[in-house]
């Protein structure tokens, strides 16, 4: 990923793909304090369009303030440095990655001291479980990792250090030939996956864990929470068991990388008919509609770049 042409914007400034570097002693790079955003950019009939770019960069700035970092840049600079990266690599659709870190003038756990840094940089990235998921359902394992209790490390923020929890689910689910990890929270109920949040459906009813289950609070949960509105759809937030899942009638993932993607299985368990269940793909034909610009409802939530 690091060995292509195109810029990326680095405190203020677009510079050359292979020269966006940061030094060895990176106090981020030793112990996690830092935080992150993932964005898409959609190809829609008026143009290229950044989707809920404000939301993001709020949730950014709250990660932020989270970890007691003093964001160096304004929300205004922060969406035109996105907008500019899509701009600049010339992508029609792409997903952003904006990253805010500490800097290496001095290390010891004590992060004072450190300059704030922030990057912007945007590429081309498909379906994030796989095309072959997105219309088949993808086959996830309940992890054997806790999800972070809310407070241990803060679960609000997007906090780079949160991912060590998320990469060894991953991991282990991959190893054990599952597509994603399933995460409980600390007293066991469901909690979302290693990247995405997690919904159930039962009876024609929508479920998804509410957010003391220590889940991100997802712009594409959100963006769920719409749908179901708009098509006359109950949706519950609550505590929800994993064994729910087990007789659920369907169940998907959401997150900005990975969209709206069905699960098919659980712990080798099919839910439901075992493929995409037709709420699900509802949902998931209402979610491309808006990104695309297919819902002049939503529009408001596409900034032109
Ligand atoms: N949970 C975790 C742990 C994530 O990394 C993500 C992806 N950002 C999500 C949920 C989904 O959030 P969003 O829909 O805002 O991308």
């Amino acid at each position: 990923l690091d060995d292509r042409d195109g810029k990326i914007w680095m405190d203020g400034q677009l510079v050359d793909w292979r020269d966006a570097k940061i030094h060895v002693l990176t106090h981020t790079l030793h112990y996690g304090c830092g935080a992150f955003e993932g964005v898409r950019a959609y190809n829609t009939a008026g143009g290229t369009a950044i989707f809920r770019l404000e939301e993001h960069t709020d949730r950014l700035f709250n990660s932020a303030k989270i970890l007691r970092m003093k964001m160096p840049f304004t929300k205004e600079e922060v969406n035109e440095a996105q907008k500019a990266v899509v701009r600049e690599n010339k992508l029609e659709s792409c997903y952003l990655r904006p990253l805010v870190w500490l800097g290496s003038e001095k290390l010891g756990v004590n992060p004072r001291g450190n300059k704030v840094h922030l990057m912007v940089a945007a590429w081309a990235w498909g379906a994030y479980l796989g095309e072959e998921g997105m219309k088949r359902g993808i086959r996830v394992k309940t992890s054997s990792y806790t999800r972070h209790h809310v407070n241990i490390t803060m679960t609000q923020a997007k906090a780079v250090s949160n991912y060590s929890n998320s990469i060894l689910a991953n991991m282990e689910a991959l190893d054990d030939g599952y597509d994603e990890a399933l995460l409980l929270d600390a007293s066991g109920f469901v909690s979302e996956g290693a990247g995405e949040n997690v919904f159930v459906i039962k009876d024609g009813v929508v479920y998804t864990p509410d957010l003391s289950a220590g889940a991100l609070n997802g712009i594409t949960r959100n963006t769920v929470l719409h749908i179901c509105e708009d098509l006359g759809v109950k949706l519950v937030q609550k505590r929800i068991t994993r064994d729910e899942i087990y007789i659920a009638d369907e169940c998907f993932f959401t997150g900005t990388a990975a969209e709206v993607t069905p699960i098919r299985e659980l712990d080798r368990v099919e839910i439901g008919s075992g493929s995409r269940g037709p709420l699900t793909e509802k949902i998931q034909n209402a979610f491309f509609d808006i990104v695309n610009g297919r819902n002049a409802k939503y529009s408001k939530w596409l900034s032109k770049v």
